[in-house]
């Protein structure tokens, strides 16, 4: 099963993004000074390849939704429909963000786990009082 790694490097800055499997080494595309081994899924959430936390939230992964911005383009287009496009641009949208999957980040590091299928239950969305915790 393949599933995406993002993260911004703790040595130079930069986000690096790449796609895993289990038990292989995800290691910055930039300056290659970071890296780590993802081991099986449902260790990742034991404790983060990266940082060894314990906590991730879940959110959406909103790179996704940027590419379909198609409320904005009803929007536009109001004067020459009457306003008909809007109801149905927002149904496409909302259709879309649907869709869209959820993934899990690391509170400490902000490590980035995209594409995986079974975020388990207990990773809950983004909790302040949590993250104040790693700041
Ligand atoms: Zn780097
Ligand atoms: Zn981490």
């Amino acid at each position: 099963m393949l599933f995406s790694v993002g993260k911004e490097c703790g040595e130079c800055g930069r986000y690096y993004k790449s796609k895993m499997s289990v038990n292989s080494e995800i290691r910055c595309s930039h300056c290659g000074k970071e890296s780590a081994e993802i081991p099986d899924i449902q260790k990742i959430f034991n404790a983060c390849p990266f940082c060894q936390t314990k906590q991730f939230y879940r959110r959406k992964d909103f790179n996704q939704l940027l590419g379909c911005s198609f409320v904005l383009v009803g929007a536009l287009l109001v004067p020459f429909t009457y306003g008909l496009s809007l109801p149905v641009l927002i149904l496409i949208d909302w259709l879309i963000y649907r869709r869209v999957s959820d993934m899990a980040v690391c509170y400490s590091c902000g490590a980035e786990f995209i594409d995986i299928s079974s975020i388990p239950d207990n990773i809950i969305g983004f909790d302040h009082h949590t993250a104040e915790l790693y700041e």
